[in-house]
């Protein structure tokens, strides 16, 4: 059985310099696949869509809200051809209705151990229009190591700089943020892999340099301790999101190789400048991701904010605009309130003000958005911050013997060899 499976292209957020990372949802979603498939994979943001006239099944993984339109258009492309269509990945989890008008089947939730049964039902012609497993998690020890042999390094470098491979050593998160839809996704309770198994995963990855994508890695102190310290002899380096605040979990964390990580600042609180400031003392540099449009946010506050980022020398920071995605708790609230302004999915790019916001025009929030972004990054723009962070991290790999000098060629070789 030949299969294509697609990771359709989205727009980008203007302000942002465009680099690309290795997907990671097709390749979970490939190592759930039974052997003896053959499977091409393409990634529309990083090389061009063609059409495989060849394949039996066209599996398309649809990771983002403003992902859906452009998915939509290959479905149906290839419906038209009279090819099957299967959609799965979180937005499809979370606009399951409107994706069954362009799919054959849609599948809801998590695919370990499932798609033998999937497959079985298309190669009998019994394909279902819906496999539902939403809140219905595999049991966590059947997620393997992902199958990155489908991708093709060379499209994911920025300037001759190798990117970040992602990986994950955890599901679920017990938060439940208002912008947030993982408490639907994944559900409320934190399930970590078997750090045996996450290991085995990492020490697989010929890339040094990780994206340990977790939603938080703030759930499980002595899982950590455990991850952390199985992570040291490895000698990747690593970036995550928020980690836990605690001094032995954040000297772990160094120690283990993580050199920068995502951090929510949404006030200009001491606890926020503290939390901060003990990453930094860890060696940590740290990302901001700053919500701006929120109920308490007005003009002065967003340039307080701004200005409180260059005070702390926050090291980089992303700005968007609050999104009422479709499952989380705040686009209930908007919905209830009738503040939701458009339902153009090519707009939930996390840049346009979708919503309106209590304290201003949405036209103002869209300009103080983008008055953000230049005025954190007047001295330097994202690139050469980026440029710091990275010179760093390629320092401290020159000292642990495990720098690489960047290779095309070679990545184009591995993918053969291993497919
Ligand atoms: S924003 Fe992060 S910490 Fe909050 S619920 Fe979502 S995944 Fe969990």
């Amino acid at each position: 059985m030949k299969l294509q499976l697609v990771y359709p292209s989205w727009p980008k957020l203007e302000k942002q310099t465009e680099f690309h990372l290795p997907p990671h949802g097709p390749v979970v979603f490939a190592a759930t696949l039974p052997d003896g498939i053959e499977i091409t994979f393409i990634d529309e943001n990083v090389q061009p869509f063609e059409t495989d006239a060849l394949a039996d099944l066209i599996c398309i993984s649809v990771m983002l809200t403003c992902q859906l339109p452009r998915a939509f258009d290959i479905a149906d492309h290839y419906r038209s051809m009279g090819k099957p269509v299967l959609f799965g990945g979180i937005a499809v989890m979370l606009h399951a209705d409107e994706v069954a008008a362009h799919a054959d089947s849609v599948f809801l939730g998590e695919a370990e151990g499932r798609m033998e049964q999937v497959l079985k039902d298309f190669t009998r012609g019994r394909l279902q229009p819906t496999y539902n497993y939403m809140n219905n998690f595999p049991d966590i020890s059947l997620v393997g190591t992902a199958r990155r042999q489908i991708l093709n390094h060379d499209h994911y470098n920025y300037r001759g700089t190798q990117m970040l491979d992602l990986v994950h050593a955890s599901r679920g998160c017990r938060f439940n943020c208002f912008p947030c839809c993982n408490g639907f996704l994944g559900g409320r309770q934190f399930r970590p892999r078997p750090v045996k198994k996450v290991i085995e995963e990492m020490e697989a990855i010929p890339n040094n340099r990780l994206f340990v994508v977790d939603n938080s890695l703030a759930h499980d102190k002595d899982w950590l301790i455990e991850l952390f310290t199985a992570m040291k002899p490895l000698k990747k380096k690593w970036v995550s999101h928020p980690l836990m605040d605690n001094d032995l979990v954040l000297k772990l964390a160094a120690e283990a190789g993580c050199w920068y990580v995502y951090q929510a600042v949404f006030d200009t609180s001491e606890t926020i400048k503290n939390r901060i400031q003990r990453l930094h003392d860890h060696g940590i540099g740290v990302e901001g991701t700053i919500l701006l449009g929120t109920d308490d946010h007005d003009e002065t506050n967003i340039r307080n904010l701004v200005e409180f980022l260059t005070r702390i020398k926050l090291d980089m920071a992303e700005f968007t605009i609050l999104t009422p995605f479709p499952k989380s708790p705040i686009r209930k609230q908007f919905t209830k309130q009738g503040r939701i302004l458009s339902n153009n999915w090519l707009d939930y790019t996390c840049g346009k003000a979708v919503f309106q916001p209590k304290n201003m025009t949405p036209e103002k929030l869209e300009y103080l958005y983008n008055w953000a972004w230049d005025t954190f990054y007047a001295e330097g723009g994202y690139q050469t911050k980026m440029g710091e962070l990275f010179f760093k991290v390629i320092k401290q790999e020159i000292l642990d013997g495990t720098y690489r000098r960047y290779n095309p060629g070679k990545n184009r070789r591995f993918k053969k060899a291993m497919v």
